[in-house]
């Protein structure tokens, strides 16, 4: 089969490999149908993910249909359509019995890391029973793929731990998926008011179309100001975080309101500085948390009742053979204005 490799920091190919098979009763291989591409993948590129070996199948998003289980394995069987998870989660240690298989014993997020991934024809899942979700026949792939990760990562991170409720007011630093993933799925509350910061025009544009009441460019002026203005000088009930350096952060601590939340979903590879002269009157939580996918039958109930529709993420189709140029246009969103990018098997 064909598969995306990680080659070392920068590079990535395409190789001819051999097609993956069960290795223990707990494991199914899929066959691909839909993959992704994610702004992890990038991180790894980059060098950024220690623990993601030269060698290694990129890609933790994905749809498919079974083509081999395990004697252990329970609830699928060739043939069937199934949503991947970008987390393995085995169901029994004590991390995924207290609802937190982000950190399972022999799971988490090992797809695409430690293990081989779904950015090939055809992949091993291990703990197969309780890491893939039967794909009703009425839910497409492609919204299907956007529940592998971004949706439950913003529902879970974003908005479930940055306590979204009916008429607050939310800030969501960052409108690329995860942000506009968090924007969607934040709608499910009915907040008042859902204001977007992005540097970029027409990233808030989307965000715009996808529900956001207010858009502030931070390229432009002074994003903390513009938020206090369109907060009655509260500041926001909810700051959410979703991109990962030390100015999105900061900005979260300047515009959360007295008794407000700043929920981290942004992955971190720099230290950022805590303010608590500022915070240590204010009744501030913040939150941090690796996605569980523990809402992704939930995110699957919404789709497939047309409450939600993650098809609105997808900028770029491409066959699974193009895979190269897929990387080609996620990598240099900026200029090809991609969001999120499905390769086709
Ligand atoms: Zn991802
Ligand atoms: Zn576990």
């Amino acid at each position: 089969m064909r598969a995306l490799v990680y080659l070392g920091r920068g590079r990535i190919g395409v190789e001819e490999r051999p097609q993956p098979t069960v290795q223990r009763a707990t494991d199914a291989v899929v066959r691909i149908v839909r993959s992704t591409i994610c702004g992890t993948d990038l991180h790894i590129l980059k060098g950024d993910v220690a623990t993601c070996s030269s060698g290694r199948i990129l890609g933790h998003e994905g749809t498919g249909v079974v083509e081999s289980v395990g004697a252990a394995v329970v609830g699928f069987a060739p043939g069937d359509r199934v949503l991947i998870s970008c987390i393995t989660a085995c169901g029994l240690c004590p991390a995924c019995r207290q609802g937190m298989p982000s950190h399972c014993a022999t799971g988490g997020w090992i797809l695409g890391n430690t293990i081989d991934g779904t950015q090939a024809d055809f992949v091993r899942i291990p703990h197969a029973t309780s890491s893939l979700h039967a794909l009703p026949a009425d839910v497409d792939d492609e919204a299907a793929v956007m529940l592998s990760d971004i949706l439950p990562t913003g529902f879970e991170c974003g908005v479930a731990n940055g306590r979204i409720a009916p008429g607050g007011t939310v800030a969501i630093v960052g409108s690329g998926p995860i942000g506009l993933a968090t924007l969607l799925t934040a709608q499910f509350y009915t907040p008042s008011r859902i204001i977007m910061i992005d540097l970029d025009d027409h990233r808030l544009e989307v965000a715009r179309a996808l529900g956001a009441t207010d858009v502030v460019n931070s390229a432009t002026g002074d994003a903390a100001a513009a938020v206090q203005l369109l907060t009655d000088g509260r500041g926001v009930d909810t700051a959410i975080e979703a991109v990962g350096v030390p100015d999105t952060f900061r900005l979260c601590e300047r515009i959360v309101a007295a008794g407000g939340v700043i929920a981290n979903i942004g992955v971190h590879g720099k230290p950022v500085e805590l303010h608590l002269e500022t915070l240590w009157s204010h009744n501030v939580t913040i939150t941090t948390r690796l996605v569980d996918a523990v809402s992704t039958p939930m995110l699957l109930r919404t789709v497939r009742a047309h409450r939600l529709d993650p098809r609105r993420l997808v900028t770029h189709r491409f066959p699974m053979h193009d895979i190269l140029a897929a990387y080609d246009t996620f990598g240099r969103a900026a200029a090809t204005k991609a969001l999120k990018v499905v390769l086709e098997a």
